[in-house]
């Protein structure tokens, strides 16, 4: 059986790196694709852990080389999910996680339509805000660009599957495990799967 590829995006301020973190805490059996992108390092993040750190001419080769499953330029960076690795999860039979934003979730949705796509949003404009300017990583020229772009995100929440609102932090994780868990049972996977279907 192919492993489910689940997509999940939504604004920065959403919460959403913290919900996957939390739901791949719970649930471990399920995989989460590690990106390329050209941005620098945060403090804490880890090559090959969060990221993989590319010089924007490592990242263009990448592109010319059919390397990306996706790939998207988003505040000035590129941001890719490497093909390869999904590939190799999804023939063991195991879910994968693709946390990425909207133009990439698109071409996703245009090229694996049968992946399962997740939108987290935040339960307000105020949360939204208060979130990006807590994080303190960035520079203020940064985090209002990060809120103009926010605010354009929420209107694709509509092209998604689910929407999450995250509002308590444990129901949204609870919620998203509930729609993995449900995804495995979708009529057509079953039939397709299920040898008993198919004698
Ligand atoms: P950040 O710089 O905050 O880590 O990520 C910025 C945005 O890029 C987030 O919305 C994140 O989900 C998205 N992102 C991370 N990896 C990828 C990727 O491989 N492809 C695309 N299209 N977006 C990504």
């Amino acid at each position: 059986m192919r492993g489910k590829m689940f997509v999940i995006s939504g604004p920065s301020g959403a919460g959403k790196s913290t919900v996957v973190a939390e739901l791949l805490n719970k649930k471990r059996e399920v995989a989460l694709s590690i990106s390329a992108t050209t941005r620098g390092k945060r403090a804490g993040e880890e090559e090959g852990v969060n990221y993989y750190y590319k010089s924007r001419d490592e990242f263009e080769e990448m592109i010319k080389n059919n390397e990306f499953l996706e790939w998207a330029k988003y505040c000035d960076n590129y941001y890719g999910t490497p093909k390869k690795p999904v590939e190799k999860v999804l023939d063991e039979g195991k879910d994968i996680i693709l946390e990425i934003e909207i133009q990439g979730a698109m071409q996703v949705k245009k090229n694996f339509p049968e992946s399962i796509f997740i939108f987290i949003a935040p339960p307000s404009y105020e949360t939204l805000v208060s979130r990006l300017k807590n994080r303190g990583t960035e520079t203020e020229e940064v985090v209002n660009k990060r809120i103009n772009t926010a605010l354009s995100e929420l209107k694709f929440a509509k092209e998604y599957d689910y929407i999450l609102v995250n509002d308590v932090l444990s129901d949204t994780v609870d919620n998203a495990i509930s729609i993995i868990k449900a995804e495995a049972f979708k009529k057509d996977r079953v039939i397709n799967d299920l040898k008993i279907f198919n004698d």
